[in-house]
């Protein structure tokens, strides 16, 4: 089984700073800015790829979510989401994920 499926399952520890039917968001273990949390679906999808367009909809619940969560976490006025595909992209984690990303003033893409 996937981390974040075990971490879903409550089989592995978290900071679970959100939680609903649908997803978690938990802080990331090794953040690499100021704040960095990660919107995850409960169900497991290891790839945008793997999403149909009736399961796509799991996604805009999240992405529709986040704005609220984001709200209570202090991101103040703005941050960034970032969701790596595949191994060239630092993809890690073969389970579906955002990451939201900020805290901070970040750099121009
Ligand atoms: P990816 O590199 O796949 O886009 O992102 C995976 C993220 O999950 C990384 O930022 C990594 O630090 C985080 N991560 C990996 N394992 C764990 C874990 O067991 N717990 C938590 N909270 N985050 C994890
Ligand atoms: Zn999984």
């Amino acid at each position: 089984m996937c981390v974040f499926c075990s971490i879903i399952k409550g089989e592995l520890p978290a900071k679970k700073v959100y939680e609903d039917e649908h997803m978690i968001v938990i802080a990331d273990i090794k953040p690499a800015y100021r704040l960095h949390y990660l919107a995850i679906p409960k169900e497991h999808y290891g790839t945008l790829a793997e999403l149909d367009p009736f399961t796509a909809s799991d996604l805009a619940f999240i992405l529709k979510k986040i704005p609220d969560v984001a709200k209570g976490l202090g991101y103040g006025d703005g941050y960034r989401l970032v969701i790596n595909q595949g191994e060239s992209a630092g993809q890690t984690v073969a389970h579906l994920h955002i990451h939201i990303l900020g805290g901070e003033k970040l750099r121009r893409m």
